[in-house]
């Protein structure tokens, strides 16, 4: 800008002093050819009036100079006298414009110009009375030879004038610049400075009003979005094309087991896994894409999608949820499903085998009442299954019978016991109910069907003549159940195991003693209805104590 107004005050005077020397020179040039036709006029009127009188000899003995030429025409046009050359080596000059005004009008004036010479040659003519002329001719330089004469003081000023100017337009430039680089652009002050600049400081004043709001703005809905996406459980990115991370959560990093990792690195970073990018460069081909990671000891679902702009893709929303315990109870219910056809496979086919011999008379008549028990005792077995996959189908959808009844547990225990009162003497175990009445709020059925499995447990695996002790008593806010046998115990390596479905600590131990392997998933299940807890302490050979924790208070 500076230079800008310095080179235009340059060319401004520059130009100016240029132009008033021409102009000026123009109209002295004016002025002296209308002085020297006057001039002209005047002498050769002069001149003219003293031929009149005096005849040729004036002209003779008259030294008219160096700066006028005159010259005597007669009637016919021909010469007869003039003060620069041989009037016979002049032709004749009835035809010059002058000369021929003169003879008509009386007097006649005429200018040449000269572009060799760059002269101007004023004439004026006066008609004697014997209707001979007087010429009077002078020679006047051209206005480009007074201008070329003009040059070198022109040039001089011109001179003048741009060092003066030089110096004039550096200061007025600077002087001008100055206020302007001096505005405090976040703080411009419109009371203080040139009225010429205010328009322009409100402006600024007012965009930066309006820019700082703005920022405000973006900051908090960021805050916002930032408050947002941390509460989340699932991981949240989102990335430029380039597949750098503008923004990621505190769940996205620990889903991906990232260990330190700041926004503006590439989402590799967070995992570099080949299905992890896989799945992203499928997204950033304009797909939605999903994959499953296993990082950090879980497994992680992770749904990459493009976001478009005018058919391209500028950047990817990835998702990541943790659906290790999504896909542990899918493989559960898969297992679960395989087992239960083959613990109602196994009893259907004992069964069909059974009655099948039977039907084609096979089996020896003293055999029948045998076989028949057989067929009872699986179809007894069948519908133990059934009813144990029914109590474990209704605590898994959570759709047990809510009852929330005040259920006493010592008298529940009672009945529990004279339940098995049978398979107890069958077995020679000895049974005792210990402890006092502890009343709680919750669902008699299924603290029943806990109280029934692990008391059923004690006696199945117990030892002839060995006992089974059930104590109920409490402490502050909490119901305890105890059921304690002498029986085989439980070896160390499958007390992990025991209460997941199906399983039996040994299959060729357990064939003999009847179960479904279902007992304890359902005591587990039932004491998790209650938001209790189920303990078990055990020694291979000497017994088994399972304790059960119950709130007494109301179930949530
Ligand atoms: P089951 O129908 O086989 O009894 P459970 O789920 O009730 O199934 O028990 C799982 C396994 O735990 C049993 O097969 C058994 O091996 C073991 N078990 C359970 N209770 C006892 C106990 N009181 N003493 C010894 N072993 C037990």
């Amino acid at each position: 800008m500076t230079k800008k107004i310095f080179v235009s005050i340059i060319t401004i005077c520059a130009v100016s002093v240029i132009a008033a020397i021409v102009l000026v020179t123009a109209f002295m040039y004016d002025k002296s050819v209308e002085t020297a036709e006057k001039e002209v006029k005047t002498q050769a009127h002069i001149i003219s009036s003293a031929v009149e009188r005096l005849g040729e000899f004036f002209l003779e003995s008259t030294d008219f100079g160096d700066d006028i030429r005159v010259t005597w025409i007669d009637r016919r046009g021909q010469v007869v006298f003039d003060t620069e050359e041989a009037p016979e080596a002049l032709e004749n000059h009835s035809d010059r414009k002058e000369i021929s005004e003169a003879f008509e009008k009386g007097e006649g004036s005429s200018s040449r110009y000269s572009k060799t010479i760059m002269q101007k040659t004023i004439n004026y003519a006066v008609r004697l009375n014997d209707y001979s002329v007087i010429r009077v001719s002078s020679v006047h330089i051209s206005l480009e030879a007074q201008l070329l004469d003009v040059l070198k003081p022109m040039l001089l000023i011109l001179a003048v004038v741009v060092v003066f100017s030089v110096l004039a337009a550096t200061r007025v430039s600077r002087n001008i610049v100055r206020p302007i680089n001096n505005i405090d652009l976040a703080h411009p002050d419109t009371k203080n400075s040139y009225k010429e600049l205010a328009p322009l400081l409100e402006k600024l004043r007012s965009q930066n009003n309006k820019v700082s709001r703005q920022m405000d703005e973006i900051q908090s809905s960021r805050e916002q979005f930032g408050l947002m996406t941390e509460s989340m459980d699932e991981g949240l990115i989102i990335t430029d094309p380039k597949l750098n991370v503008l923004t990621c959560n505190t769940s996205a990093k620990k889903l991906l087991g990232a260990g330190t990792f700041t926004e503006g690195q590439s989402i590799y970073a967070l995992n570099n896994s080949e299905v992890f990018r896989i799945c992203l460069m499928n997204a950033l081909g304009g797909r939605r894409s999903e994959c499953i990671l296993r990082t950090g000891g879980g497994q992680r679902e992770v749904i990459a999608s493009p976001a478009n702009s005018i058919d391209m893709v500028c950047g990817l929303v990835v998702f990541i949820m943790d659906v290790t315990e999504k896909q542990e109870l899918e493989t559960m219910r898969r297992e679960f499903t395989s087992n239960v056809s083959h613990e109602l496979k196994t009893p259907l086919t004992t069964i069909y085998g059974i009655s099948d011999m039977l039907a084609n008379g096979m089996v020896k008549q003293e055999d029948v009442a045998q076989f028949g028990g057989n067929i009872r005792s699986e179809a007894e077995r069948l519908i133990n299954l059934i009813n144990d996959i029914v109590s474990l189908s209704k605590l898994d959808e959570d759709s047990a019978p809510r009852e929330n009844e005040s259920v006493e547990l010592y008298s529940l225990a009672e009945e529990v016991l004279g339940r098995l009162k049978l398979s107890a003497e069958e077995k020679g175990v000895n049974t005792e109910l210990t402890g006092e009445k502890v009343s709680l709020i919750g669902s008699r059925t299924i603290l029943g069907e806990i109280l029934y499995n692990l008391c059923d447990n004690a006696i199945k695996y117990n030892v002839s003549g060995g006992s089974l002790s059930v104590k109920i008593s409490h402490i502050p806010q909490r119901a305890i159940i105890t059921v304690s046998d002498t029986g085989m115990g439980i070896p160390q390596q499958h007390i992990g195991r025991i209460f997941e479905r199906f399983y039996r600590v040994d299959k060729s131990r357990s064939r003999k003693i009847k179960g479904t392997g279902l007992g304890l998933s359902i005591v587990k299940h039932g004491v998790m209805y209650h938001n209790g807890t189920v303990r078990v302490d055990s020694e291979a050979g000497k017994g088994t104590v399972f304790t059960v924790e119950l709130p007494i208070e109301k179930k949530q």
